[in-house]
């Protein structure tokens, strides 16, 4: 039906639209499989992107060849030599991105620590067992402000106008840099895990759950906890550690690490975790970092035993 209508159809890539569906079944297997929430209609000139495939070079640091359009000169340095399946192009503000993937070896790294277990927060991005804290990204707080400023200064200004479509671009701008800062402290925490741990456990962060807290971190919340774990996944591959996915009902921050005692009222605004079977304090963050770097399958199933016992 498109395609008698819109001459410009046969102007671009088969593939663009073809990709189109695929991502938008992805999207719905993802909702099905309750990883995501199901997909919204796109908005014209909001994450714009098109995929495609066919003969795809990179011809020299910095060019590359795609199917219809040709070469593309880039400034960043590419992979040399790689001959990517498909490549994914989009526009982000006032620049254009490419993104391919590539194969590549993995590679060993030695392990300062065997085990680790993490604890994503609600102030501080992640609390790991062995003590370290990663903050998250605190350099985009004056930025936000700087946002909000823009925004409010371009009210007033008539859609489509000149001086709309310089605000708009600097809008946009901000924007990119806020969610880079993000992308980057998220980037930098998977990759110290899985260069420096053999083994690292997380807790199963139900999409419902996180919706009905909604208190993670920003970076994280922003993402979603998906890509948090899909960058774990990827890395641990390619620096040899092992990811461990500690189960959905395991109470790691209601159970005191030391001795076991289990506390069903804790609050999600209790900073501190007070144990009575012990006398021990923590900071509950890393109680729950240390639950999780000791879980394993069958004290999971003791541990339902002891809720179901106090729950019965
Ligand atoms: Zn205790």
């Amino acid at each position: 039906m498109v395609k008698p209508k819109y001459p410009w159809y046969y102007q671009s890539s088969k593939c663009a639209p073809q990709y189109a569906l695929r991502h938008l079944r992805d999207a719905w297997d993802r909702a099905f499989k309750k990883t995501a929430k199901p997909p919204r209609f796109k908005k014209k000139g909001r994450n714009d992107s098109f995929t495609l495939d066919g003969t795809i070079k990179v011809v020299d640091h910095y060019k590359i060849q795609v199917p219809k359009i040709g070469i593309l000169k880039t400034y960043e340095r590419l992979p040399f030599g790689y001959k990517p399946k498909n490549v994914t192009i989009s526009p982000k503000a006032n620049k254009w991105f490419i993104s391919f993937r590539i194969e590549v070896k993995s590679q060993n790294t030695a392990k300062s620590v065997e085990r680790v277990g993490v604890d994503l927060g609600v102030k501080t991005l992640a609390y790991l067992s062995t003590g370290i804290v990663f903050e998250g990204a605190k350099a985009y707080k004056r930025y936000e402000k700087l946002l909000a400023k823009l925004q409010w200064r371009n009210r007033k200004k008539v859609i489509g106008s000149n001086n709309w479509k310089k605000a708009q671009i600097k809008i946009a701008k901000l924007h990119t840099k806020i969610a880079n800062i993000r992308k980057d402290t998220l980037h930098k925490l998977t990759t110290y895990l899985a260069k420096n741990h053999g083994e690292i456990v997380i807790e199963d962060l139900c999409v419902q759950g996180m919706l009905k807290n909604g208190k993670l971190a920003k970076a994280i919340a922003d993402m979603g906890f998906y890509e948090f774990r899909r960058q774990l996944e990827y890395k641990c591959q390619l620096y040899g550690s092992k990811l461990i996915i500690a189960d959905r009902w395991f109470p790691s921050s209601k159970t005191c690490f030391l001795c076991g005692w289990h506390n069903p009222d804790l609050k999600l605004s209790d900073r501190w975790f007070l144990c009575v079977g012990c006398g021990s304090v923590f900071d509950r963050d890393w109680n729950a970092a240390m639950n999780l770097s000791r879980w394993s399958h069958h004290q999971a199933q003791a541990c339902g035993q002891v809720a179901a016992d106090s729950l019965g």
